[in-house]
């Protein structure tokens, strides 16, 4: 269960080691082997679960950095989980030099995060409803899209972020990569599972 077994890209590695990540969590080992090939995931994880570096490590390794556009989205339910998922993202990038993650939360005031995206990113980390006022105003542009997350995705139900999820999806190319992580399954999540991914492996630890 190291992760030297995975074909990921050297830098990464050298990365993951230097931070003491030796052996996968259950989530990244059964998640991430499907992930690298560019599979669509509904994984069953909570925090603690190592779930954030399982996506992370997925969407690092697909990221070209010359292309200066938005490759990847992580939608979170709430500003701090995705301060805690930018920052992760950052630590696993570390040896990834020029590489962009934004942040773009509900509650912050919209000018700087206007600004921010003039000037670009790779990777958005955000709310579901800051997300789609951008793309609504065309302050964010997603056509070249290719890694879709959501994560904890129960919580943004039970908070409400259904329409706004549904417009986002409509935002963002077909084709694509989308990795779902939610502690509970219920109904409605297997309907969005359903209308969102294509022939998604299931990952349960
Ligand atoms: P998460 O479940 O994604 O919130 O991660 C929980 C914590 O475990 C975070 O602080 C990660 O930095 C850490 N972590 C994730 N994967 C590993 C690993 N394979 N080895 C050691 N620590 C890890």
């Amino acid at each position: 269960n190291s992760f030297a077994s995975l074909s990921l890209h050297p830098d990464l590695l050298k990365n993951l080691s230097t931070l003491g990540y030796e052996e996968m969590t259950a989530i990244q080992a059964q998640s991430l082997p499907p992930i690298l090939t560019g599979k669509d995931i509904i994984g069953q994880g909570k925090t603690g679960s190592g779930k954030t570096a399982a996506f992370s490590l997925g969407l690092l390794q697909n990221l070209q950095v010359k292309r200066f556009r938005v490759q990847s989205l992580v939608l979170c339910p709430t500003r701090e989980l995705a301060d805690q998922v930018a920052k992760e993202i950052r630590r696993l990038a570390r040896t990834i030099h020029n590489i962009k993650v934004l942040t773009l939360c509900g509650g912050m005031p919209m000018g700087p995060q206007i600004g921010s995206l003039e000037h670009g990113a790779h990777i958005i980390v955000g709310t579901p409803g800051r997300v789609e006022e951008h793309l609504r105003k065309g302050t964010l542009n997603l056509e070249e899209l290719n890694t879709f997350v959501l994560d904890e995705a129960d919580r943004m139900l039970d908070m409400g972020f259904q329409p706004a999820l549904d417009a986002i999806v409509e935002y963002i190319p077909k084709q694509r990569q989308t990795l779902l992580f939610s502690a509970t399954f219920p109904p409605q999540i297997q309907s969005i599972a359903k209308q969102i991914m294509q022939s998604p492996v299931m990952v349960k630890v």
